[in-house]
C-alpha cells in the first residue's frame, strides 16, 4: 500500500481493511448496465444471502449506514402511524432523530447508556400502543452493548402490523444474526465496521412484509425507494450508479468470510471479547456494558484507573495502532477496544501488550 506510515485501526469504525481487499477495488471499471456488472451483482447477491442467512433479498446502496436508517424509516412507517425506537446510546438515539427528521412519529423506550433492552420492555410498550415498526440497534457501538434481538423479535412477531427493523452495522458477521429464522424484517449494515470493508457502501436484508408495507407508504422518497430497488434487483441492476469498486471489494471479502464460515467468525469475535474482558478486569479496569449484554465486537472499558486516554492514544500511535478514546460524553470515562472485522486474536494480543507497556506492567 501507498504509505509506510500506516497505523493499524483499532477503532470501532472505520476498521482495518486487509490489503487484498483494498486491491480488489482497483479492477478496471465496468458499466453498471453491462453484462459484466449483472454477473458481479448476481454473484455478490448470492453470497450476501448466505451471509444474512436469508432466502429473501439484500439491497446494496451507495451510502453509509445512516442512509439505510433513512430508507428503513421511510419505507416502513405510514402516515398517521408510529414507530417504537429502542434508545440506549449514541447510534440508537440518532436513528430516532432520523425517523423524526423524515416526518415520522415515534415513541421511545429509553435505557441508560451502558444498559441493554430487555424483551419485556418492548412487550410492555406493545401492549399500550400500536406501531408500524420497532427499531432496534443490535450492537450499540458507543457503549459496547449487544441487544437480544432474537428475543425482542419474538415478542414483536405476534403483532402482525409491526415490522422489526434492526441496525446491525457493528455486529453483522461479528455476532449471530438470522433474519429469516428470527423474524427480522430489515437487517441493515454499512461496510466499514464489522464487515471490514472500506466505507461508502451499505447492505440490507429486506423481507416480503417490508415490500408490502412500502406499497402502502405514500412518500418513500426517491433514492432509497425499496419498490424501485426491487424492480432493479430482479434485473441484477441498481436504480442509480452503484459504488462498483466497493462491490468488487465486497465480492472478494465475501469469499474469505464464507471460507472462514459464519460460525467460526462469530466464535472468533466471542473469543476476542473474552480476551479483552480478562485483560481489562485483571488490570483493575471495569466494563461499561451491563453484564449479559456485552458485545463480541467492541468493548467499552470503564476507565476506573483514571488512565490518561490522550497519552495512551499517543503512546499506541507510536507503536502503530490508532486507538479510540471513548465516545462523546463518555470519552475518557471509557475507551473502546474494537475487536471486529478481520482482526485476529494475535493482533489483539499485541494491542493489549502495548497497553500493558503504557501502564508500565
Ligand atoms: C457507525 C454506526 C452507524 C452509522 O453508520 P454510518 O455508516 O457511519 O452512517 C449506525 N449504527 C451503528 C450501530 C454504528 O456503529
Amino acid at each position: 500500500m501507498g504509505n509506510d506510515n500506516h497505523k493499524r485501526l483499532v477503532l470501532p469504525g472505520p476498521v482495518e481493511v486487509r490489503p487484498e481487499i483494498l486491491d480488489a477495488q482497483t479492477e478496471w471499471m465496468i458499466g453498471h448496465r453491462s453484462t459484466a456488472f449483472g454477473a458481479l451483482f448476481a454473484r455478490l447477491q448470492e453470497k450476501l444471502k448466505q451471509a444474512f442467512l436469508t432466502n429473501g433479498r439484500v439491497y446494496v446502496v451507495g451510502a453509509s449506514g445512516t442512509g439505510l436508517w433513512e430508507a428503513a424509516s421511510r419505507n416502513c412507517i405510514r402516515d398517521g402511524k408510529k414507530a417504537l425506537h429502542l434508545v440506549g446510546g449514541a447510534f440508537s438515539d440518532r436513528w430516532a432523530k432520523v425517523s423524526k427528521a423524515n416526518g415520522k412519529e415515534i415513541d421511545v423506550v429509553a435505557v441508560d447508556w451502558g444498559r441493554g433492552h430487555a424483551p419485556e420492555m418492548v412487550e410492555e410498550a406493545l401492549k399500550k400502543d400500536t406501531y408500524d415498526a420497532v427499531c432496534v440497534v443490535h450492537n450499540e457501538t458507543s457503549t459496547g452493548v449487544l441487544n437480544p434481538i432474537h428475543e425482542i423479535a419474538q415478542v414483536v412477531r405476534p403483532y402482525e402490523e409491526t415490522l422489526v427493523l434492526v441496525d446491525t452495522v457493528s455486529s453483522f458477521l461479528g455476532a449471530e444474526l438470522r433474519p429469516d429464522e428470527w423474524g427480522i424484517d430489515i437487517a441493515l449494515t454499512s461496510s466499514q465496521k464489522a464487515f471490514a470493508l472500506p466505507p461508502g457502501i451499505a447492505f440490507a436484508s429486506v423481507s416480503d412484509r417490508v415490500l408490502k408495507r412500502a406499497q402502502q407508504v405514500t412518500n418513500r422518497g426517491y433514492y432509497f425507494d425499496f419498490i424501485q430497488m426491487e424492480e432493479s434487483l430482479k434485473k441484477n441492476h441498481t436504480p442509480s450508479t452503484p459504488p462498483i469498486p466497493l462491490m468488487f471489494a465486497a465480492d472478494r471479502q465475501m469469499d474469505d468470510i464464507l471460507a472462514e464460515g459464519l460460525g467460526r467468525r462469530w466464535q472468533r469475535h466471542m473469543d476476542m471479547r473474552d480476551m479483552t474482558h480478562t485483560w481489562a478486569l485483571d488490570r483493575g479496569f471495569g466494563l461499561y456494558a451491563q453484564d449479559g449484554y456485552r458485545s463480541p465486537t467492541v468493548t467499552a472499558v470503564l476507565n476506573t484507573r483514571d488512565m490518561d486516554v490522550d497519552q495512551m492514544a499517543k503512546f499506541m500511535n507510536d507503536k502503530g495502532f490508532s486507538m479510540d478514546k471513548g465516545y462523546g460524553s463518555i470519552k475518557g470515562k471509557t475507551f473502546r477496544i474494537a475487536h471486529m472485522g478481520d482482526m485476529q486474536p494475535n493482533t489483539l494480543e499485541a494491542i493489549l501488550g502495548g497497553l500493558d507497556e503504557f501502564l508500565g506492567m
